[in-house]
């Protein structure tokens, strides 16, 4: 179907932060697969894991017991602070076990039509719940009727949630990005989930967070909330959880870890042995070779460099990230630099039509971040439509 606008290049091998396309040409790849591949392509520690589990034992289902599924949660929880963890195939799935779990908890507490706060230029997914929760009417158009129950402020206005606590008595969760991905690498105030956080302690709110893009490492932490010194009592991962295979994951504490019961939710390939696995081997790589420090010091590097070169040019209205994950705004729609781009053989991505956004791998080296840091400026620098 051609529910995709693809770039004419097919990618037929790769490793590290390289693709070779099937003329032989190499190209460094600063999106990982859209924030997937944080330890590259072809790692070889998680390669191994496939193989070996490949063959020793791919799928069995949730009927039994899963050895690496319970072990993958044991790592995630304690990294995360978090109690229980619910495991699924991507980021939409683990979302729409966050909302599942928001609403049960809604009707546990006697809410008839229980409401789900989200945020104006979020990103949560496709499904039809999460493309309700999404702030963005290109991604909503032609699917309605929308989901009930959710109600959207603005993201990163504190006023709005708090007067809303006046005006809604049937909320019963606030889910958001700690960093906006999708729309741009939009970077909230220092304090802005720490706000969050009380307001929902106060209202007796589950803080839900949808760590699928800045979740494994990529902003300098493990988790984007780690910045902050807080708790969220849901959190979902998908993206550079399985390094490409897939793998999401909902993890939650006190009420919502115990929301559901036998039979409430299910997935028949969630969590199979092979994806857990994979997993596995991406919590060990990440800690083993302390990538999640790389990630702050390689993005520090990045972001200066592109802040240097870039500070005196005209149409280039802000340069923000956090860790691996960074921005350059532009004052005018630039996704025609995607293909200049790959024709100088680097792989950037331009998301919400004026943003150049940056998730390149977390095993960069420092030559490697340089060349993309010099890339980009030069590409900004000479764009002149
Ligand atoms: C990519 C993304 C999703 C959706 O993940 P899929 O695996 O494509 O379903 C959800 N939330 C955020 C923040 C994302 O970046």
């Amino acid at each position: 179907m051609s529910n995709y606008a693809r770039l004419p290049v097919t990618f037929e091998r790769g490793e590290g932060a390289w693709l070779w396309d099937e003329h032989g040409r190499r190209y460094l790849d600063a999106l990982s697969g859209v924030a997937v591949c944080g330890l590259g392509h072809a790692h070889p520690a998680v390669t191994q894991a496939i193989c070996d589990q490949a063959n020793q034992l791919v799928h069995t289902s949730n009927l039994y017991s899963i050895k690496h599924q319970q072990r993958l949660a044991e790592e995630l929880t304690a990294l995360s602070r978090m109690q229980n963890s619910f495991f699924c195939n991507s980021g939409a799935e683990a979302n729409e076990a966050a909302l599942k779990i928001a609403r049960l908890v809604g009707h546990a507490r006697g809410i008839g039509i229980p409401t789900i706060v989200v945020t104006e230029n979020s990103f949560h997914g496709r499904t039809l719940a999460t493309l309700t929760a999404t702030g963005n009417l290109k991604i909503q158009q032609g699917f309605e009727p929308l989901m009930p129950g959710f109600i959207r402020v603005p993201y990163n206005d504190v006023a709005a949630l708090r007067a809303l606590a006046k005006s809604d008595q049937n909320i019963v969760a606030v889910l958001l990005e700690p960093i906006q991905g999708e729309s741009g690498v939009n970077i909230p105030d220092d304090d802005y989930l720490n706000q969050v956080r009380a307001i929902c302690d106060t209202h007796d709110w589950l803080m839900m967070l949808d760590e699928v893009q800045t979740g494994m490492g990529r902003t300098g932490r493990w988790f984007a909330f780690q910045h902050h010194g807080i708790q969220p009592d849901v959190m979902t991962l998908a993206k550079g959880l399985g390094n490409g295979v897939p793998i999401g994951a909902c993890l939650a504490s006190g009420v919502a870890a115990a929301a559901f019961t036998p039979g409430s939710h299910g997935s028949t390939f969630g969590g199979n042995p092979l994806a857990c696995r994979a997993a596995l081997a991406v919590v060990d790589t990440i800690r083993r070779h302390d990538l999640v420090k790389r990630a702050a010091y390689l993005g520090n590097r990045i972001l200066t460099t592109l802040q240097r070169e870039l500070a005196g040019c005209g149409h280039v209205k802000a340069v923000r990230g956090k860790g691996l994950m960074i921005g350059v705004e532009l004052d005018r729609p630039c996704a025609t630099l995607v293909k200049q781009a790959l024709e100088h053989g680097v792989l950037i991505n331009v998301t919400a039509e004026k943003v150049i956004r940056l998730l390149p791998p977390l095993i960069l080296t420092d030559a490697e971040a340089d060349q993309i840091s010099d890339a980009v400026s030069r590409l900004v620098t000479g764009f002149t439509h």
